[in-house]
């Protein structure tokens, strides 16, 4: 892995920026990739390119508007609110497609610039319920992917098994922890680092970021 360049699916949120750090250590040459279909909030794509700038690291921001046009959500519109899914159901930010889609163009992306590795910070444990998050879907996708372009790509899940407090842990291993807490916009309300401590995204990352401080994980 040390000698091969990777592509990191990157939102500029907690996950996928300690991703773009595991990243960076494991691999010889780092690319990020952003996706941006209309989220509710642009300064996501701000944060993004401000880390990618920082860390030096090529920025590929693709147009991804197709999605909100097929599948509005809460994520994209303002209009709808963000809320758990009732017993059996998807929560409202979920948007059908949306690891299918951008792997997908991460995988063309990474044939076009030859990178072999794909790392995307999904993760099974975080309760949030979506079925492109699940390893098993990840492992059909990378097969695939591989398939339909007849290469060896091997797509890395670092997150897929951590909770909030682990995925805190991780960054801190990389030495990352304070970079993380305060570059990294996760809050459905686009307030960066903390965020507004209200929605359902930043009170999973605080509860995270105190058990980890408590030692509770
Ligand atoms: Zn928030």
């Amino acid at each position: 892995m040390k000698n091969d360049k990777a592509i990191v699916v990157f939102s500029g949120g907690q996950d996928s920026t300690t991703c773009l750090f595991w990243a960076i250590k494991n691999f010889k040459e780092v690319e990020a990739v952003t996706f941006d279909y209309n989220q509710r909030h642009s300064l996501e794509i701000e944060c993004a390119k401000n880390i990618a700038n920082e860390l030096g690291v090529r920025h590929h921001i693709l147009d991804m508007s197709l999605l909100n046009q097929l599948a509005p959500n809460a994520l994209t519109r303002s209009d709808i609110e963000v809320k758990e899914g009732e017993e059996g159901e998807l929560p409202s930010t979920f948007v059908p497609g949306r690891n299918l889609l951008f792997l997908t163009f991460a995988g063309v992306l990474a044939r076009q610039v030859g990178a072999k590795h794909l790392v995307t910070g999904v993760c099974e444990t975080d309760f949030s319920g979506y079925p492109d998050c699940r390893d098993i879907f990840i492992k059909s996708l990378n097969v695939t992917l591989n398939l339909s372009m007849d290469e060896q790509f091997v797509i890395h899940t670092p997150l897929m098994w951590l909770n909030k407090a682990e995925t805190w842990a991780l960054a801190d291993e990389l030495g990352k922890l304070e970079y993380v807490r305060e570059n990294t916009l996760t809050c459905y309300n686009g307030v960066i680092s903390d965020g507004c401590g209200e929605c359902p995204a930043c009170v999973l990352r605080k509860r995270g970021l105190d058990d980890f401080t408590n030692g509770r994980f």
